[in-house]
């Protein structure tokens, strides 16, 4: 079944993009339907396989550049490449995101892989149309103690397919226990996402070789990725904040697993925005603080009020860092890019009075691969900062 492009397509198509959307295509074939196979011919040229959805602005997503049949073979050989890919990354690592969609050229999957356990969640249509052949070749590959299925229900909503969110194989516990970076962690299975967020895991790690003996902030803390490491790192203590009452149980879980007494933690249960300004109004300081908020924009509609939001949480985590302190900043949303980023903190450190220093820039962790040729699969900017008064300088 053919699909064919118009003639003046962006290049991008052309260098690898898989993404082709409805205004360029010029015509496709009568019998095709939304999760079928499709051939993608550009003049005379095949260009790709896809998968197609008239429900989706993307119409197509190309996952094969070959002429190839896409079969158990196919995913098999994918996969199978990706964790030869996060083996080399991450040696000795039981743990890590072994399918991040685009980045490892299937788009519509990821795969999280918690020791024994695996997490996938599926995006589109045309992947779940291959959910049987994907999760046998996973079984091959990874003899898993069991698969959680834990997809997205706008994406489900978005593409027409059956959301789910259960053990589809074999079964576990509702928290699964792993370790990283020698500490030790629960991914939930009830929790956000596919229940732990190993993007941040180089960040975070980075982090620790600056905490000894301070006292940190892990504000937007989920179940305490930051302020684990921190605690690992020598942290005198850590409070963590997050509205989520079920991301601070498991939080308080992860700190018994790693003995940590205590006098060096507390856990706030209450909205970021509001306990900085009341840390601030109370002329709390914080020798580090972290701020990983939430994607604060979903399109380039919200771009403005992300960028607004992103300005406050900044400039109000500077408020309450001494000087000589440190702000480990980051921003999870594609539409805001490293250039924005910068000029969110240009803008909070004219404000406060500050001078913030670069020390570390971090991105996603390689697990979740960034192709260049694809730029909506870079996401994640991170910058850890000095913080000093300008007074000082
Ligand atoms: N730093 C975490 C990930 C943070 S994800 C890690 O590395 O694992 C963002 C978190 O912010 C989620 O846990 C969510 O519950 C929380 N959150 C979102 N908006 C919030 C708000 N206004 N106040 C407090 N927590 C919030």
């Amino acid at each position: 079944m053919i699909v064919r492009l118009k003639n003046n397509i962006k290049t991008r198509i052309l260098n690898g993009h898989p993404w082709i959307y409805d205004n360029e295509i010029d015509s496709v074939e009568n019998a095709i339907n939304s999760g079928d196979i499709v051939d993608v011919f550009h003049g005379g040229n095949f260009i790709g396989k896809g998968y197609f959805n008239k429900n989706s602005l993307i119409r197509v997503r190309i996952i094969s550049k070959k002429n190839t049949e896409i079969n158990y073979d196919f995913f098999y050989n994918k996969i199978k490449a990706a964790y030869a890919h996060r083996q080399i990354l991450f040696p000795g690592e039981t743990t890590f995101r072994v399918i991040f969609g685009e980045g490892d050229g299937l788009p519509g999957l990821i795969v999280d892989k918690f020791e024994d356990y695996l997490v996938i969640q599926i995006n589109t249509l045309g992947i779940y149309n291959f959910k049987t052949t994907i999760v046998q070749a996973l079984i091959n590959i990874f003899k898993p103690k069991g698969i959680f299925e834990k997809d997205d229900e706008k994406s489900s909503k978005k593409e027409v397919f059956e959301f789910t969110e259960g053990w589809i194989y074999g079964s576990g516990p509702e928290i699964i226990p792993f370790s990283m970076n020698g500490i030790k962690f629960f991914s939930d299975t009830m929790g956000q996402k596919t229940g732990f967020f190993l993007d941040q895991r180089i960040n975070a790690r980075e982090n620790m070789a600056y905490v000894n003996n301070l006292n940190v902030l892990d504000a937007f803390s989920y179940t305490g990725n930051f302020g684990i490491h921190a605690l690992k790192g020598g942290a005198k203590k850590v409070t963590f904040i997050d509205y989520s009452e079920r991301a601070l149980s498991v939080l308080e879980e992860t700190i018994h697993a790693n003995g940590f007494e205590k006098e060096r933690y507390e856990i706030i249960n209450a909205n970021t925005f509001d306990y900085l300004r009341l840390l601030d109004d109370a002329g709390t300081l914080f020798d580090f603080t972290i701020i990983d908020p939430p994607s604060l924009a979903k399109s380039r509609d919200s771009k403005s009020n992300a960028f607004r939001g992103y300005k406050e949480l900044n400039l109000r985590a500077m408020k309450i860092t001494k000087n000589g302190g440190f702000l480990s900043t980051s921003s999870c949303t594609q539409i805001i890019y490293e250039e924005d980023f910068k000029k969110i903190i240009y803008d909070s450190a004219e404000n406060t009075k500050r001078k913030p220093t670069l020390i570390f820039r971090g991105f996603q962790s390689p697990d979740h691969p960034i192709a260049m040729n694809i730029f909506e699969t870079e996401y994640l900017k991170h910058m850890l900062f000095r913080i000093d008064s300008l007074e000082n300088y």
